[in-house]
């Protein structure tokens, strides 16, 4: 689209800006394009007498990247999802980045934007709209305290726009919590480094993005028949073509349990023996409502999920995948796929890390053995 927004939350302006043909030649898009933005900004906040090292991660001066490639929302297979990445995570203390499926990457670029920077942060709770190229800033104490499904289903609401796509925190990102994360399409997550805080921290709820613009193809007939080249080869490998579309990411438990290398008992173990119990096949036989692809996706790993009775009953969540399985399942010893299932629900509406909710449970559990 060769557009990004940069949105500055302490003035409340919004401008367009490019980058340079060089520059998206060398770093193209995702993380190099993302990467490249905070390294020129960091020399800014440098330029100005601001310390890095020392540098606060809620700070307005922090900065939020969300950026997607040239080939995100064209026919190129997996082409949904996007990057985002911050200038220091509130969780390492070094950059923050994280990368999500779903929908929202290519559902930007019809919005007519590569991607968004967000600085500064706004006095009180606002959300951003991007409809069409036309992007503005909406007040959004109504929806503050909201958990990320209710939001994404009031602000699709709000607009009449039941397909838009939203990216928001939830209550653990307002709360700044340091593993909170930046949802998308309800459970889809920029899930490491506590982006949600840092989303948080600049009172930004979340971020709808909705159009009919197209990314230009230079070469259609080349790029077509590449397209296909490249989907015939995901569908012969076994990998891509069979175990992840028939169990997940979930495929792993059995497959790293056998290695000797799956996450048990906070890693006291890399063998778990009630493993078949949270595994891939177990999720598909008893759990499983259907595939879930992110846009443009020919493989097809997300999963539309269900626990039919007991305490965990729930009629629709998505997940888990194999990262929650073992840091919720494995690692706390939960041999139940109906626990996991519920419990990466709750991280998803929470905005939480699944992976670093389970680990933190998991040493506190080995802490409290020893
Ligand atoms: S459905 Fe799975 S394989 Fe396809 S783009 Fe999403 S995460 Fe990747």
């Amino acid at each position: 689209m060769n557009k990004w927004l940069k949105v500055n939350l302490s003035s409340m302006e919004l401008s367009d800006f490019t980058f340079s043909e060089e520059v998206l030649r060398k770093f193209i898009g995702g993380k190099g394009i993302a990467v490249h933005f905070l390294w020129k900004y960091a020399k800014k906040l440098e330029e100005k007498g601001i310390n890095l090292k020392n540098f606060d991660s809620l700070s307005p001066d922090n900065v939020l990247v969300f950026a997607t490639g040239p080939v995100t929302a064209t026919k190129s297979p997996n082409s949904g999802r996007h990057h985002v990445m911050a200038l220091k995570s509130p969780l390492t203390g070094s950059i923050g980045s994280g990368n999500t499926g779903g929908r929202w990457g290519a559902k930007l670029k019809f919005a007519g934007y590569d991607g968004i920077v967000i600085a500064g942060t706004a006095k009180g709770p606002v959300y951003l709209t991007v409809f069409d190229g036309k992007a503005e800033l909406h007040e959004a104490s109504e929806i503050w305290g909201m958990n990320s499904i209710d939001t994404t289903k009031w602000l699709r609401d709000q607009f009449g726009k039941p397909r838009a796509g939203v990216s928001c925190i939830g209550p653990a990102g307002e709360n700044v919590v340091p593993l909170a994360v930046i949802m998308n399409e309800e459970h889809r997550a920029a899930g490491r480094t506590g982006l949600g805080a840092v989303m948080g921290s600049k009172n930004l709820k979340a971020i709808v993005v909705e159009g009919d613009q197209k990314p230009n193809i230079a070469n259609p007939e080349e790029f077509n028949a590449k397209v296909r080249e490249h989907v015939e080869k995901l569908k012969e490998n076994g990998v891509t073509g069979e175990g992840l579309p028939t169990y997940g990411t979930a495929v792993l438990v059995n497959i790293i349990n056998q290695k000797g290398m799956f996450p048990t008992n906070n890693w006291q173990t890399g063998v778990d023996e009630e493993a078949e119990k949270i595994s891939g096949e177990t999720l598909t036989d008893d759990y499983l409502i259907s595939k879930h692809p992110c846009w443009g996706c020919v493989v097809a790993c997300g999963r539309k999920s269900k626990v039919d009775s007991g305490p965990y009953k729930i009629s629709y969540t998505e997940g888990p995948e194999y990262e929650a399985i073992w840091a919720l399942g494995g690692s706390t010893a939960i041999n139940d796929m109906g626990a996991v299932i519920r419990a990466n629900h709750y991280c998803d509406i929470y905005g939480m890390d699944p992976i670093t909710v389970g680990s933190t449970i998991a040493a506190a559990m080995e802490l409290k053995e020893k």
